[in-house]
């Protein structure tokens, strides 16, 4: 249920509301507007409805809320996108996000000389995995904590707030203390204790489609973190599997406008792991943008060919700067701001 305060409700009356949701034992969560204040009630609609809301002091009416994700619902936020600030910058709604780095934390250089060059670039997150889901139980699985002690360093040393990967619940402090962004890996989409524990760090999430997961299946992920409280939650298409063999995935561009119907939550593409080879991402990543992405994650190595993983799909370092400029002209095609001088700026 849904409850949509008037434009003249008072916090009295909002705190009113929230008392007699929680009586029932259901959830209250608020979405304040800018003109008014929505409730969202989650729990037994049964017991909710049964409280004749509609006829408290200050509300102006009820809706039931259809869809099975309710808090990711684009009529929870009145249909308007979300803006969230993440470590002093913005992503959704005019603002466009470029997270850009390597597939994986190798070592010290590695990290802090992505690091700089990203941020010359104009990226405005940084991204690298220490904690890495690999297909082969054989192959490198990450740095661990210590590619998150140079992950740290690498936010220390220029201001970029950090995107990398929790797979295991058990790992979920250490992660929480370094990323300004937890990303949620396209293999544990449905890892619901997983998205629990992030839905209870309260660490801004990127959660990525599962392989074979349907646009609606992705949302309920969502829900499952914004359930526990934690609003900052964004999309990641990064390419399901279809019949298809001549390259790694389909980059679904498709769910880009379908999840703005859907949700108000920001949506970002992931060209590298859908492509799986360079000479694809930039194409899919002004295809993205162009079509109305809020952001992008992107794969870049100072040096490709010495990559300890995904090195044919990863950009040089070099042609960063080039890449994202382009990147830039077509997300402000859809109507974005420019990202680059923000982050410059900063
Ligand atoms: C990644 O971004 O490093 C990654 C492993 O992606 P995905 O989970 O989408 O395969
Ligand atoms: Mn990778």
């Amino acid at each position: 249920m849904m409850i949509v305060m008037k434009p003249t409700a008072t916090d009295e009356q909002i705190d009113a509301v929230v008392a007699r949701i929680a009586s029932v034992g259901a959830h209250a969560h608020l979405s304040k507007g800018e003109e008014v204040t929505v409730i969202g009630a989650v729990g037994d609609r049964e017991h909710v409805a049964r409280l004749g809301l509609e006829g408290d002091a200050g509300v102006d009416r009820v809706v039931p809320i259809l869809k099975p994700y309710k808090l990711a619902s684009a009529q929870f936020q009145h249909e308007q996108p979300s803006t969230f600030e993440i470590g002093g910058t913005k992503i959704g709604g005019d603002h466009f996000g470029l997270i850009a780095g390597p597939c994986t934390v190798e070592s010290r250089d590695q990290i802090l000389e992505s690091a700089d060059d990203m941020l010359a670039a104009g990226a405005t997150m940084f991204r690298g995995g220490a904690y890495k889901p690999r297909t082969s139980p054989y192959a490198f699985s990450g740095l661990g904590q210590e590619g998150l002690h140079l992950l740290a360093e690498a936010r220390e040393r220029t201001g970029m707030p950090i995107v990398t990967e929790l797979m295991d619940p058990r790992d979920v402090e250490a992660v929480a203390a370094v990323a300004d962004v937890i990303q949620v890996g396209a293999r544990n989409m449905q890892n619901y204790p997983l998205l629990t524990e992030i839905g209870r760090s309260g660490v801004p999430a990127l959660i990525k489609r599962g392989l074979s997961a349907t646009l609606e299946e992705l949302l309920m992920a969502a829900e499952y973190v914004l359930k526990e409280g934690n609003e900052k939650v964004m999309l990641c298409e990064r390419g399901i599997r279809t019949f298809e063999t001549a390259y790694r995935f389909t980059l679904d561009l498709t769910a880009i406008p379908v999840l703005k119907e859907m949700t108000h939550l920001p949506v970002v593409v992931d060209p590298s792991h859908a492509a799986g080879r360079r000479a694809l991402v930039e194409s899919l990543s002004l295809g993205a943008a162009a079509a109305g992405a809020d952001g992008i994650i992107v794969e870049a190595h100072p040096n490709p060919e010495l990559a300890v993983c995904d090195g044919p799909q990863q950009l040089a370092n070099i042609d960063f700067p080039r890449y994202a400029a382009k990147v830039e002209q077509a997300a402000m095609l859809a109507g974005k701001l420019p990202f680059r001088a923000a982050a410059t700026a900063n």
